[in-house]
């Protein structure tokens, strides 16, 4: 019996519905609670030791040498991905010269020189996803663009702000350290660099250090493997495009089935002789519908068209009002579906208990469209089932194709479904799970990024404060800051991403509104002379409260939600999940907090030196 065509019961189940939310609810915790497992993060394995092969950086020619530098700037930008680009363009705009970026890759891109497995491509549109379009006077050719496009626009970026006279590629740094004599950073890198630098902003990204699943055996495989995020067009042929000709007599496994395997999964089942993929939790999969720019909507546009469309886009996907849906897709449909049904409908204002139960009803109807999507597109009856999410749908992250599904109808694709277990046993020759053997030459791990270990970790370095304090342990017991810009104890020192502050469905949009924070604060700083910059312990902490306040909201949502790096693989409200000890009222009202904040040009709470 399909328990989106369940008739309703006797016991409290809603006539009109069509389903029953009670089976619904049942059928999501028993979902949930067989994935639950004790080891929670620890169940990953990290990329260093034996494992370190699979984070090289397979973009690169090896040996590349130069000498080290031993020089003094006014900021030294860490991350050349996304963040680091609009911290350096806005810095720039605002008059700041003296700038380094330090990146590990060989080029600008961040996640986009990372990411160039076949098929990567945008999930949020491209207009309001792609950074200073109007600054660049680029249009990207496509509502989603692919990841050539998107890495040809960091560069861009780069070449239009004149940042890559003073970008140090293939370069990771080993410490940064405050000399208070100098009240300076001193940032060293493994290629001996000690450069000194007034201010450091740190935008290394959440989603930067590939992890592995702790399958038993996995040392062991003696054929070819890697990670998505380091694809190895050397073995497989063809290019983020696709045609994959070099698997073409190739058994390929791939581990893992979230946004990632979602966009690759296509070419390797065009590409591959044949393909396993082996799920663990399927994603739900909505419509993509890509289509071409429009030259007359881009002869239409009008200065400022871009900041319009990402605040309208923001506002939607938060719950807001707005007079039109200018992006109008799968993400602002979600929302639409979720809030105009239950919060903004016409009539008097629910109680919080109805509106949660009109939100959980408009979440059952969605992925019961999910799931019938499943079913009306995968031909094989047991796949379709198997592919059928069963969770809410902000329990993982949305992902959106019109190829995906179809790729489980070619005969040379399998899917085995660990049914929440994950993959048995790695042996010399292939996989095991549930007693078979799976032969094959290749396995290709799209099992994403660390979250929720030490900051610091992720980073790769180590940052000392004043009197040598370490980062990791001013923040081993949660993140402490204020507005999730800087810490007490580590002056002149900005965080970007997701560090107590809100997280923004559009990254980019998210990353532009705190880089324009930062190069403000830092031409204040210069306005008033002064040398140091950091926040009093009272304003740090009455910023920690304010997360702590905010920190139940949505906390029983998380815990609800069947494990994956959302909710600290099902531990929320622990700190290791992506959501935890982020600002609870969403990113509208805080941009306007730290919007208010600055305008009125006191910026309490930090005090300069
Ligand atoms: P995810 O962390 O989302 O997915 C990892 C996958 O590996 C999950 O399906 C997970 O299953 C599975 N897995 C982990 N361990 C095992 C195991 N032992 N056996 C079998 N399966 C296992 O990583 P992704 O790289 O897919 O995506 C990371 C994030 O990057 C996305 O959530 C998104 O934010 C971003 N992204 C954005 C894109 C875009 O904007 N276009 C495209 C791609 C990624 P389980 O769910 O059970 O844990």
């Amino acid at each position: 019996m399909a328990l989106d065509t369940i008739e309703p019961s006797d016991g409290g189940a809603e006539p009109t519905l069509g389903f029953d939310p009670d089976a619904l609810r049942a059928k999501y915790r028993q979902e949930r609670d067989r994935r639950l497992r004790p080891d929670a993060n620890g169940q990953y394995v990290e990329t260093t030791g034996d494992f370190r092969r699979y984070v090289d950086d397979p973009y690169v020619e090896p040996g590349f040498t130069r000498a080290p530098l031993t020089d003094s700037v006014d900021v030294v930008v860490i991350g050349g991905g996304f963040g680091g680009l609009m911290a350096a363009a806005r810095l720039r705009e605002a008059g700041v010269r003296d700038i380094r970026i330090i990146e590990k890759g060989g080029d600008f891109g961040g996640a986009w020189y990372w990411n160039r497995y076949p098929g990567a491509q945008c999930d949020i549109e491209s207009y309001i996803y792609l950074p200073l379009l109007e600054e660049t006077g680029f249009i990207p050719k496509e509502k989603y663009s692919f990841a050539a496009e998107i890495r040809a626009h960091a560069r861009r970026i780069g070449e239009k702000f004149d940042l890559y006279k003073d970008a140090c590629f293939q370069t990771q740094i080993s410490a940064l350290k405050w000399l208070e004599d100098e009240k300076r950073w001193l940032v060293t890198t493994n290629r001996d660099d000690q450069v000194k630098a007034r201010y450091v902003v740190m935008s290394s990204g959440p989603l930067n250090r590939p992890k592995l699943p702790g399958i038993p055996g996995i040392e062991r495989f003696k054929g070819h493997s890697f990670h998505t995020s380091r694809w190895d067009y050397a073995y497989t042929g063809g290019n983020s495009n696709g045609n994959l000709e070099k698997l073409a007599d190739k058994r390929v496994a791939i581990i893992g089935t979230g946004a990632t395997a979602i966009q690759c999964v296509p070419h390797l089942g065009r590409g591959a002789k044949h393909l396993y993929v082996f799920q663990r939790t399927p994603s739900s999969v909505d419509v993509r519908g890509n289509r071409p720019t429009d030259p007359d909507w881009v002869k239409s546009l009008t200065p400022g068209w871009q900041k319009a469309r990402m605040d309208n886009f923001n506002i939607l996907v938060t719950g807001g009002r707005q007079d039109v849906d200018l992006v109008s897709d799968g993400w602002t449909d979600i929302i639409r579906n979720l809030v105009s049904k239950a919060q903004f409908r016409d009539g008097p204002m629910l109680a919080p208990e109805e509106l949660a139960r009109q939100l959980e009803l408009a979440d059952f109807r969605k992925m019961n469209q999910i799931r019938a999507r499943v079913a009306a597109i995968v031909e094989d009856s047991k796949s379709a089932e198997a592919l059928k999410p069963w969770y809410r749908q902000f329990c993982k992250r949305p992902t959106f194709s019109d190829d995906y599904l179809p790729t489980f109808n070619r005969p040379n694709v399998t899917l085995v479904d660990t049914q929440g277990r994950g993959v048995d046993r790695v042996t010399e020759t292939g996989l095991v799970f549930d007693g078979v053997d799976y032969p094959v030459d290749c396995i290709i791990f799209a099992t994403g990024f660390e979250v929720g270990t030490a900051y610091t970790r992720r980073a790769g370095f180590e940052v000392y404060g004043r009197g040598g304090q370490t980062l990791t342990d001013y923040w081993s017991g949660g993140l402490k800051t204020l507005h999730g810009f800087y810490s007490a104890g580590f002056p002149n020192c900005f965080h970007m991403g997701l560090t107590q502050n809100a997280f923004t469905t559009n990254f980019p949009h998210m990353l532009d509104e705190q880089a324009r924070h930062i190069s403000e604060v830092i031409v204040h700083a210069g306005q008033r002379q002064a040398q140091t910059l950091e926040p009093t312990a009272e304003a740090e902490a009455a910023w920690g409260q304010a997360i702590e306040d905010n920190a139940l909201m949505n906390l029983q949502y998380r815990i609800d939600c069947t494990p994956g790096y959302y909710n600290g693989e099902g531990r929320a409200g622990d700190g290791a999940g992506l959501f935890d000890g982020l600002y609870g009222p969403g990113p509208v009202v805080f941009y306007d907090l730290v919007r208010a904040w600055r305008a009125d040009g006191m910026m309490a709470g930090l005090a300069f030196g």
